[in-house]
């Protein structure tokens, strides 16, 4: 839980809530710890929902947690399916060799992962899925008597459901969603993927038919209104950066972004955004500004933002029903390797397309954002170029400004 001290009149938070960040491969898990991350939440091969993400071998999660230790970072593994029959083989081996490796906790919906855990004495914690819909104070005790470590909320409870639970339940670690997308049903409780397409949203494979265009129907007759315009369910992604602060006084042990499908651009800004909002309130809360994060979120959002279900249940303003597709204002188009300082020379690695005349941003892990102006462009071989055009292709920028390796770069659009 988050401490706060008053010294001469000052408060100042001593143990901040953790930041926890999404990964779906090493390369996004050391961008998020880089960027800011106190842990990060896997998938592994096994066990776990988001199959299609969860591309993370034993030897990966080692790699993993050898890194993240570097940075006095955690690793969490979602085992998180609900099991069938066919899913129990290697189960217990794969616990006691992800303790082994000294992955921090497992997040579990299965009730027979959890007590199998904890009978098997490992030192890893158990953290109860959002899949389990928890939303009430009797269902923590309810954990917390099974030996639990941590709930994870579904993302229906609202602010003064969480105060209150916090209030009631104080032996038990809390995590809530901060930031990501949402699902039009109660969170684990959806079968239109099963239904439409045989993919099991419950087993990792939900194939988002929430967010396909549906014609409405009745009696024949297409109900789509005069503009012939179909529907979709798609709801808003949820971002509570405006939120922060409650959540950090009321002492929320762990905010969670989601997304171990999103890209690299995602987790580096969503995280390093989310990291400095953390640390200056935590720092001086009471002369806190609000005056920059959500702006710099907005950057690698795809689509409009809500509050979820924090202050009210979510009503149709919450949904993109026809406007589905919306694109980040800026563009990922570079990650800087090194810099040359007697040369004021980048070496950057080409992500996306642009080319001189381009303005370009750089954000940081360690320094403020900086813009400036692609004058020149040289490939490997020192010759010339106008456009990049090859991915990953290594590439130098004159720069006057220092950056420094893993600072990444957005085409601003005009
Ligand atoms: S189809 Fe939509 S609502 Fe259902 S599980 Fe998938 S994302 Fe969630």
């Amino acid at each position: 839980m988050a401490l706060c001290r008053n010294v001469n009149g000052k408060r100042t938070f001593i143990k901040k809530p953790e930041l926890l960040a999404p990964a779906g491969n090493l390369e996004k898990l050391k961008t998020a710890i880089i960027y800011g991350a106190d842990a990060v939440f896997i998938g592994g091969k096994e066990f776990s929902l988001r199959s299609a993400a969860s591309n993370f071998s034993l030897e990966d999660i080692k790699e993993a947690v050898a890194f993240a230790n570097q940075y006095g970072a955690d690793i969490h593994v979602t085992c998180n399916i609900i099991l069938h029959n066919d899913n129990l083989t290697g189960l217990k081996e794969y616990l006691c060799a992800l303790d082994e490796i000294g992955v921090k906790a497992i997040i579990v919906a299965d009730p027979y992962i959890m007590t199998l855990a904890k009978s098997l004495n490992l030192k890893l914690e158990v953290h109860v899925s959002t899949q389990m819909s928890t939303l009430n104070s009797e269902a923590i005790r309810f954990y917390q008597e099974m030996g639990m470590d941590r709930v994870v909320f579904g993302r229906e409870v609202a602010y003064r459901d969480l105060k209150l639970m916090r209030e009631r339940n104080r032996n038990i670690d809390m995590e809530y969603f901060i930031h990501g997308a949402m699902c039009i049903a109660y969170s684990g409780r959806c079968m239109l993927s099963n239904y439409f397409s045989r993919r099991d949203a419950n087993r990792g494979g939900c194939s988002q038919s929430c967010r396909w265009y549906y014609d409405i129907e009745a009696d024949g007759q297409k109900l789509n209104g005069e503009d012939e315009i179909p529907f979709s369910m798609s709801s808003k992604d949820m971002c509570l950066v405006h939120e922060i602060p409650k959540l950090i006084e009321i002492g929320i042990d762990s905010l969670k972004i989601e997304g171990r499908m999103k890209s690299l651009h995602y987790i580096a800004t969503v995280v390093s955004t989310y990291r400095k909002l953390i640390d200056t309130y935590c720092a001086d809360p009471d002369h806190f500004e609000d005056n920059w994060y959500e702006a710099e979120l907005q950057k690698s959002a795809n689509r409009a933002f809500c509050e979820g279900f924090f202050d009210q249940t979510p009503d149709e303003t919450f949904q993109l029903f026809n406007l589905r597709d919306e694109h980040p204002t800026q563009e990922f188009v570079l990650r800087v390797l090194d810099y040359d300082h007697e040369k004021k020379l980048a070496k950057v690695e080409q992500r996306n397309y642009f080319k001189v005349g381009d303005q370009v941003e750089i954000f940081s892990p360690v320094r403020d954002n900086l813009y400036f102006k692609v004058e020149k462009i040289y490939n490997e071989d020192m010759e010339e170029v106008t456009v990049a055009n090859h991915p990953m292709e290594i590439l130098y920028l004159p720069l006057a400004q220092e950056v420094s390796e893993n600072d990444m770069g957005r085409k601003v659009k005009s």
